[in-house]
């Protein structure tokens, strides 16, 4: 097997050299624009709403793409270097990003979002791990928009007047989308609060509105998972009031599948909701952006539920 990753340590150390000898000051004089790199789309999307015009932000995961998964490719590794900063997410939901990201910290201005989240309003999993998707409480988002703008305003401290502007405007934004989630999904009848996923991305959001999650496959896509637990998750689902299971666009459905047919064997059948937006926004108007996907959830989830009946 050809391992790739000594290969890419050389490359970044090789290009970060060059990067800090040669460019960086020439560029900035030029009056260009600090660019920003991200890790996932949720992140560049608010970047893009606090850097507003003066920042260019690229994120190196497409939409769709798993990010537990992604590994950094060598363009991957080019953009990096020849960044002004870097944000992600932090909490190892970039797993196979991290050594990449570290290396690069010690030249490059590198965030995770996570860092100023109150430690008490993470979850954990059950092998201790921080629950990374913390874009599902938008009250803990917050916290991410602040980090961002803080960070933005260390870099670029001309513009600090229109970076505090726009994040004021991003938290009311994401204040409104969570009161309108909270209108929707509280309309549904308190034993039918059941969400299944491919893997626990929704705990954030379960305990934000009252709900439960059940993911197949915990906190990271990783792992595997028996046919005979999902056979067994099954069974205790068919007895509750759980009509609705959903793929995630970042996921596999093969889990999901197994839980449905596992189901109907039990003589009960649920219901494959639309395919939610997990770790990952869509590249569709209508859910290309933070507020746009989780408001998109919401409805898909609420939608299948009242499918199933009350
Ligand atoms: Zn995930």
């Amino acid at each position: 097997m050809i391992k790739r990753k000594p290969f890419l340590c050389i490359l970044l150390l090789i290009l970060l050299f060059f990067t800090l000898s040669c460019t960086e000051s020439e560029e900035r004089e030029s009056g260009r624009r600090p660019q920003v790199i991200t890790t996932t789309n949720l992140i560049a999307d608010m970047v893009k709403r606090v850097g507003g015009e003066f920042v260019q932000v690229r994120a190196l995961i497409s939409p769709g793409v798993d990010p537990h998964q992604y590994k950094a490719s060598e363009a991957d590794v080019i953009r990096i270097t020849g960044a002004d900063i870097i944000f992600h997410n932090g909490l190892k939901l970039e797993g196979k990003l991290e050594d990449v990201m570290r290396r690069a910290q010690n030249v490059i201005p590198s965030f995770p979002v996570s860092r100023d989240i109150p430690e008490n309003l993470l979850l954990r999993s059950s092998n201790g791990d921080y629950d990374p998707h913390v874009w599902f409480d938008p009250k803990i988002w917050i916290y991410a928009v602040q980090t961002v703008a803080d960070a933005l305003v260390a870099l670029d401290p001309d513009n600090t007047i229109y970076y505090r502007k726009n994040e004021e405007i991003y938290v009311e934004e994401i204040l409104n989308m969570d009161k309108t989630a909270r209108d929707k999904l509280a309309a549904v009848p308190q034993n039918r609060r059941i969400l299944v996923t491919s893997h626990t991305s929704f705990a954030y959001f379960a305990r934000s509105y009252g709900w439960s999650a059940i993911g197949i496959q915990g906190i990271s896509t990783m792992g595997e998972v028996s046919v005979y637990s999902i056979h067994a998750l099954a069974k205790e689902l068919v007895g509750s009031n759980a009509k609705c299971i959903f793929t995630e666009t970042t996921v596999s459905s093969r889990f999901i599948d197994a839980l449905q047919a596992s189901s109907v064997i039990l003589g009960s059948g649920f219901i494959v909701g639309e395919a939610l937006f997990s770790d990952s926004l869509g590249d569709e108007p209508e859910n290309n952006t933070y507020t746009k996907m989780f408001l998109k959830n919401v409805d898909n989830i609420v939608a299948c539920i009242n499918e199933g009946g009350g």
